[in-house]
Order: C-alpha cells, then sequence, then structure tokens
C-alpha cells in the first residue's frame, strides 16, 4: 500500500471513528441507566430505537461501506474501539459480536443469493443473528474443543435435517438470522457443515436463557434445542464439510474485534477512575496524589498502550491477508487479560462507588471478566501456541 492510499484510508476511518464517538459519547451514553437494559442485555424495543438513532445520525454499521466493502482492519479498530466507549455503544450502531463476526464471514463466504437473504437485513441493522456453536458441557458436546461437536446433520431428500442441543448461543433470543454448527462426514472423520437459517423457527426452541456474569448482549446466552430442523441446500454456507474451516476464517478477526470493543470500553472505565480519583480526596489529599492510586491508574495507561498496540499489530497481519491464528491468539490473550487488570484497577480507584452500579465500571468489570473464556479461554490460546512453538523447534513435525 502506498503511503498516500494509507493515508487516505486513515482519514476515512478517523472520520467515521469521531461520528461514532460524537454518537456514543452524546446519543449513546445517557441511555445507560434505563431500566430496559436487564441481566440479558437491553430489551428489543430499546435495541430499535438505539438503532433508529444511530441510522438517523448516519453511523449505522459504520465498519461496512455503503458499495458493501469493509474497512480494512486496522481502520475497524479505530471505529470499534469508539463504539465501544459505552457497552451499549456497539448494539446501537451495529458492530457487536456476533453480529459483526457473522457479517464479516457471511461477507467472506456467501453467495450473492445468501447474501440478499441473510446478509443485507444484518448490514441495514434490522435483524439480529446468532451462532450456533457451543454445545452443553454436561452432554459432552464441543467447546474448547469443536472436534467433540455432537449436533448431526444428515442427507435427507433434496437438503438437510439437523438434530442437536447448543448452549451459550448469544442472542438466539430475539435473532432472526443463525448460523448452524453440525457435524458432517462419517463417523471416522470429524468434519463439520455450516447452515444459514431464518429465525424463529419451530425446530429451534430456546430452553433457556442463562443468567451469565455479563449482561450486554442483547437476549443474553440461550441452551437451544435443534429438533428435526430441515435446511435445504442453498442454505449450507461455503462448501460441506468445511464448517472447521469457516470457523477458522470468522475466528482471528471476531475474536480481534472484541479486543477492539472492550478496549473502547476500558478506556471509558478508565476516564470514569480519573475522575473519580481526581475530585476525591482522603487524608488531606486527592486520590490521584496517593502513590499507590496515581500507579494504578498509570498501570492502566501502559495497559492500554500496550493492548491497543497488540491489536494495531494484529489487525496488520490479518490485512496482509493471512489467517493470523497465532497472532490473534497472542493478542487475545494479551488483551483480554490487560482489559480485566484495567477494570480491576478501576473498581479499587473508586472504592465503594466501583462495585456499584451508578457507574459503567463495575459493568466493565464483569463484561472483560467473561471475554477471558468466549472465543478461546486463555488457556486453549496458550496450549495451541505452545504446539506451534513445538512444531518449529522440532522442525515442522505434527504437534
Ligand atoms: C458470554 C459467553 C458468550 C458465548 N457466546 C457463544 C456463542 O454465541 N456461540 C457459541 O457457539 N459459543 C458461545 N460461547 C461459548 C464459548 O465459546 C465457550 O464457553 C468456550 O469455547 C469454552 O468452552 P466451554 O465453556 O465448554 O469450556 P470447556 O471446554 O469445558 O473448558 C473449560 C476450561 O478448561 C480449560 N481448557 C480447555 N482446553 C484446554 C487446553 N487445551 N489446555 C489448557 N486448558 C484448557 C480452560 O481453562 C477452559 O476455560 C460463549 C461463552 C460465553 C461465556
Amino acid at each position: 500500500m502506498t503511503h498516500s492510499v494509507a493515508h487516505a484510508l486513515s482519514e476515512r476511518s478517523r472520520t467515521i471513528a469521531d461520528r461514532v464517538e460524537a454518537f456514543v459519547r452524546e446519543v449513546v451514553i445517557p441511555y445507560e441507566h434505563d431500566p430496559r437494559c436487564g441481566p440479558h442485555g437491553p430489551d428489543e424495543a430499546m435495541v430499535r430505537e438505539l438503532r433508529a438513532k444511530a441510522r438517523a445520525a448516519g453511523v449505522m454499521t459504520p465498519h461496512i461501506l455503503n458499495d458493501g466493502g469493509h474497512l480494512s482492519q486496522l481502520e475497524t479498530a479505530l471505529v470499534l474501539k469508539r463504539s465501544g466507549l459505552s457497552i451499549l455503544g456497539p448494539v446501537a450502531v451495529n458492530t457487536a459480536a456476533p453480529d459483526e463476526g457473522n457479517m464479516y464471514l457471511l461477507g467472506e463466504i456467501g453467495t450473492e443469493a445468501q447474501k440478499r437473504r441473510f446478509l443485507a437485513p444484518l448490514v441495514s441493522g434490522e435483524a439480529r443473528s446468532a451462532f450456533f456453536m457451543t454445545e452443553p458441557a454436561d452432554e459432552g458436546g464441543a467447546g474448547s474443543d469443536p472436534s467433540m461437536l455432537k449436533t448431526t446433520a444428515e442427507r435427507r431428500g433434496g437438503g438437510w435435517i439437523v438434530n442437536g442441543r447448543k448452549a451459550f448461543i448469544t442472542g438466539a433470543m430475539g435473532a432472526s438470522v443463525g448460523i448452524v454448527m453440525a457435524r458432517t462426514g462419517s463417523a471416522e472423520t470429524t468434519r463439520s457443515t455450516m447452515f444459514l437459517v431464518e429465525l424463529p423457527n419451530p425446530a429451534i426452541r430456546i430452553e433457556r436463557v442463562l443468567d451469565t456474569i455479563d449482561s450486554s448482549m442483547p437476549g443474553g446466552h440461550a441452551i437451544v434445542v435443534i429438533d428435526g430442523l430441515t435446511v435445504a441446500d442453498d442454505q449450507v454456507l461455503g462448501e460441506v464439510d468445511e464448517g472447521f474451516r469457516y470457523a477458522q476464517i470468522r475466528l482471528s478477526p471476531a475474536r480481534l474485534s472484541h479486543c477492539m470493543r472492550w478496549h473502547g470500553a476500558a478506556t471509558r472505565a478508565q476516564e470514569i477512575a480519573t475522575a473519580y480519583a481526581t475530585r476525591r480526596k482522603a487524608f488531606g489529599k486527592l486520590l490521584i496524589e496517593h502513590e499507590g492510586v496515581g500507579f494504578m491508574l498509570a498501570d492502566n495507561l501502559i495497559d492500554l498502550k500496550q493492548a491497543e498496540l497488540m491489536i494495531d499489530w494484529c489487525a496488520t497481519v490479518l490485512d496482509g491477508g493471512s489467517l493470523g491464528t497465532s497472532e490473534s491468539s497472542m493478542t487475545k490473550v494479551a488483551v483480554s487479560d490487560a482489559l480485566f487488570r484495567i477494570a480491576d484497577r478501576c473498581v479499587q480507584v473508586m472504592g465503594g462507588s466501583g462495585v456499584s452500579r451508578d457507574t459503567m465500571v463495575e459493568q466493565v468489570f464483569r463484561e472483560v471478566r467473561a471475554f477471558r473464556i468466549y472465543d478461546g479461554p486463555t488457556e486453549v490460546h496458550k496450549w495451541s501456541l505452545a504446539k506451534k512453538i513445538k512444531r518449529d523447534a522440532l522442525g515442522g513435525g505434527k504437534a
């Protein structure tokens, strides 16, 4: 990329990011205490209201351009960090998970007909989506190890019939589009296929919505029963038996975009904690003048900058056309751990106020705790990095 092209791109993303930030600060933040934000995220009426305002302000789905093109990952980082300045920001401007990752995957591998049918309503923000991969742990289903997938898809007539149970499906309640991962291939080979479905569907029943530590994502996280779901061939996303490969295409950018959004939330938590420490006094001076507090805020600044640099580095790797598997693992581990430390220190700096729901600091702490588990728990990323280290050290032998 020439310098002038890169410069024009960064101008473009800066303009979009500034508009998103202004919208989030002026319009979205006042909604943070709205009673329609429940334990399973903002309700549907509130999502619609926020999105109508985002549309009117011209900041709906800001990372996807009018011609259908996608900002580069580096540009996306700038925009998504700003959208995360409020926990409600990503939902309002349609940069939230799982929609953002699902839109990316559909844009990459969907057919033109699938894009019209399933992607267009997502990009316009009229619909929400869900990604159905994980299965209940107590039934031995897929979790950290996707190859344990138990949900099956069998050829039946001109299409497929899918059966199984899924767990932790974010946004399944209220979604209009689903991407369902199911086992295909023979009993000996672990293969999977992704299927696109319209929701609600009588064969996809929400058993219950889990009560979890986090509470930002509309619809919460559901246990779902899939019972005799029929799917036509034109609803296969990409190629049959290639589901695990597509999951990899989705995963690196999706886990990176979580880093971006939560970086924005941690930045705001730091702003709130700094405001507290520069107005509240103890023992005759401002809290920030006590070294114990000042150092916590200083450590936050360092962690925020290191996290930003890792996000931008990984974004650049993805922009170069690589799958970025190792880079996104490293970034996800480093950033999720750093953001958790930041949120924890912000809570501490604010004393009792830090654990109250008067500010969003308490929620950022809960949200980033969950982030250390989804899109690959820290240990799974470290384990796969260790396998790569071993492979490289032993000259390409299989780990
Ligand atoms: C808030 C939230 C939202 C989610 N949304 C979705 C969604 O929309 N769609 C979806 O499909 N899934 C979703 N998930 C599921 C998520 O992807 C899984 O929780 C995750 O993959 C871990 O699987 P598991 O919970 O079954 O944990 P398990 O597989 O039981 O693992 C438990 C722990 O074991 C350890 N571990 C596992 N493997 C290794 C290893 N190789 N080395 C060292 N330690 C290891 C880790 O510490 C891990 O945390 C969501 C989860 C959460 C918490």
